[in-house]
């Protein structure tokens, strides 16, 4: 088999992004047994010292696990494309399916399923290997296998007919396919947006209204005093899982919703869930979610862009030791293995300005509240129940963040309002 530029490329690229990751994970841990013994000034208060040795212990658990992790999935790739395993298994499925419209997309289906295969030992045992030592999983087996089915089944579902559409675009737009199929992709990303929170979460998930009561609300109230008019708050049943605890939004327009979990209910005080419902409140008075889609609207366009050029490019095939009468299928699919090795370079920026928003939505909470008390106590408890790491390394934290840390956005609320 013959070794081409192409693959040494491919193959710098990733070795760089492991090292990287390698180097960012070890100054993370180092940082971690520095602190061990206590935890710093500042952040003593967040949990008792039982409590922080155990997020010591999950922390260092967590990164050595993503580490080998990262390795497993960086040998995979490097047999995919470097000893060359995915031109074979893609031309048997391809003789298979033959060439017409909807064989090309269900050969990139099942081609995708095949490769998402070796990772699946490595989901089940964050499940119930990692997580559970840690006395977070609350999920069985069986459902873990019956999400696993329902995900890859509304993937399929939703992804196969997009497949045909954008190959139809090619077919049709030979030159401008590209535009085509980046509008259909938006045009379908807007209602998803919409659509998700009523079609797809219920498959998941039980989404109850928050009953009435003295809670709802309060939590109503401070919707509408801040500028959001909704009517309901959903609850997530998200204990069925894990006892991992987030609030967020979905939709946009009239579409949008809130949705607590339930673990969240359960484990702050009803000032401090007023608190996090401000700071999601705040993400969309100052307009992130438009602002998100826009960007990752233009990003999308680039990728579409270089999909269309690389598709035209001999080299991008037999430099992977594919021939370029596979055509744009095969595009894509490199395309989509080899996108990361770049754009992993690009995840501080992305987090850069995910931090910024963040920064802003709590000081639109801080403002709703008129008290730093709730919002700090809140984070504080989230930090506690999730056996967050107090003492991320600068390094890592500013690459892989995309909230500041706590310390970070206790400083930043207490210099909006000094005590
Ligand atoms: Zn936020």
């Amino acid at each position: 088999m013959t070794w081409t530029p192409l693959l040494t490329a491919f193959t710098v690229l990733l070795a760089l992004q492991l090292l990287a990751e390698t180097w960012l994970d070890a100054l993370n841990r180092k940082n971690v047994r520095a602190h061990a013994n206590a935890a710093p000034e500042g952040v003593r208060e967040v949990m008792d010292a039982e409590t922080y040795a155990k997020s010591v212990r999950y922390t260092l658990a967590k990164s050595v696990f993503g580490e080998w992790q990262g390795w497993y999935d960086a040998a995979w790739l490097f047999a995919w494309l470097g000893l060359g395993l995915l031109p074979p298994l893609y031309h048997f499925f391809a003789g298979a399916f033959g060439a017409s419209l909807p064989g090309q997309a269900a050969v990139l289906c099942v081609v995708g399923l095949v490769m998402a295969l070796p990772g699946l030992p490595w989901s089940w045992a964050a499940q119930f290997k990692l997580e559970a030592k840690f006395g977070f999983n609350k999920s069985t087996l069986k459902l873990w296998v019956t999400d696993l089915v329902k995900g890859t089944a509304v993937g399929l579902v939703l992804g196969y007919p997009l497949l045909c559409l954008v190959l139809w675009f090619v077919r049709w737009q030979p030159q401008w396919w590209w535009l085509w199929a980046w509008a259909a992709l938006m045009i379908f990303q807007l209602v998803m947006v919409a659509l998700a929170p009523r079609l797809i979460m219920p498959l998941f998930n039980k989404l109850t209204p928050m009953p009435e009561g003295e809670l709802r609300e309060q939590l109503l109230t401070l919707a509408e005093r801040t500028g959001f008019h909704c009517s309901a708050i959903d609850v997530m049943d998200g204990s069925k899982r894990s006892t991992h605890s987030n609030a967020f939004f979905t939709g946009f327009g009239r579409f949008r919703r809130i949705v607590l979990f339930d673990t969240l209910i359960a484990q702050l005080s009803s000032k401090e869930l007023e608190a996090v419902l401000a700071h999601e409140i705040g993400h969309y008075r100052r307009g992130h979610v438009p602002k998100m889609l826009v960007v990752s609207a233009l990003m999308s366009l680039v990728g579409f862009g270089v999909i269309a050029w690389l598709a035209q490019q001999d080299w991008f095939y037999t430099g992977f030791r594919f021939s370029s009468s596979d055509g744009l299928p095969v595009a894509l699919l490199l395309f989509a293995l080899v996108a990361e090795l770049v754009t992993f370079w690009l995840h501080p920026l992305g987090n850069i300005w995910s931090r910024k928003h963040e920064y802003e939505a709590d000081a639109f909470a801080l403002a709703a509240m008129g008290d730093v008390a709730p919002l700090v106590g809140a984070l504080r408890k989230l930090h506690e129940k999730n056996l967050s790491n107090l003492t991320p390394h600068p390094a890592y934290s500013f690459f892989h963040y995309s909230h500041p840390t706590l310390v970070e956005r206790e400083a930043a609320m207490r210099a909006l309002v000094p005590a």
